[in-house]
């Protein structure tokens, strides 16, 4: 049996490696919190984009959230390491690490019409607990065997599996848009870097309003009910 997966307390050190990544949505939301907490470094860049030929726009699919000047998340507290939005709304990946995508393949296709993805996972040992506990094979089991995974590591899986769910809806939008004729999507081929950059979650309200932010999250007006307290 693997080893049961526990997050060390006070310990932080995945949100000072690098940006992370956010859905469309997620930017909505950590800027709202951002706001209503006080924290005013919150910078987030377009990761994955993609193009509407149609419309003249590259649709941001992803957002990396930026490390702020002291190389932390700006949702981290300095001294005792805790995350500030840990009760209110985390991001999925930061739910989901140590078990995280090493790569999202996004499928365009122009002839059937269809945004699709598929994900391969990746088990971090960057974390500290999973490199002074696991071994290279229980990690690979945990990859071949998601039911182990399961076991060893429930509320990541979990979150990792939510991710899969979300990406779904904005997959399945984009693709309905594009056969309703709204929108005719391609790959992001380095072409049309001019084009303004607009986040996916606002960009497909535009069409179909009743994807709202509790089509991600359905607790969402709590969450920020309980952030203004
Ligand atoms: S690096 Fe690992 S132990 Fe540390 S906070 Fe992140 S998930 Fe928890
Ligand atoms: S949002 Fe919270 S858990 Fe995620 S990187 Fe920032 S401080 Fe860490």
């Amino acid at each position: 049996m693997v080893t049961p997966f526990r997050c060390m307390p006070n310990c932080g050190y995945c949100c000072t490696i690098s940006p992370v990544t956010v859905f469309p949505h997620e930017v909505i939301i950590l800027s709202r919190l951002a706001e209503e907490l006080d924290i005013t470094d919150l910078v987030f860049k377009p990761g994955y984009v993609i193009t509407d030929i149609k419309n003249g726009v590259r649709i941001a699919l992803s957002y990396l959230m930026q490390l702020n000047s002291k190389g932390i998340c700006p949702f981290l507290d300095p001294y005792n390491k805790t995350c500030s939005v840990h009760s209110l709304y985390k991001p999925l990946t930061c739910r989901s690490f140590p078990y995280l995508p090493r790569v999202i393949r996004y499928i365009i296709d122009p002839e059937l019409k269809v945004v699709d993805f598929n994900v391969e996972f990746v088990i971090s040992s960057l974390c500290p607990v999973i490199k002074n506990n696991y071994t290279p094979d229980d990690l690979e089991l945990m990859i071949r065997n998601i039911k182990i995974a399961m076991k060893a590591m429930p509320k990541e899986v979990d979150a990792a599996q939510e991710a899969i769910r979300v990406r779904k809806i904005y997959a399945d939008a984009l693709t309905a848009l594009w056969r309703a004729g709204y929108i005719e999507l391609r790959g992001n081929d380095g072409n049309n870097v001019n084009w303004p950059i607009v986040n996916a979650f606002e960009y497909i309200r535009q069409f179909i309003p009743h994807i709202t932010l509790d089509s991600f999250v359905p607790n969402i007006m709590e969450i920020m009910k309980k952030a203004r307290s």
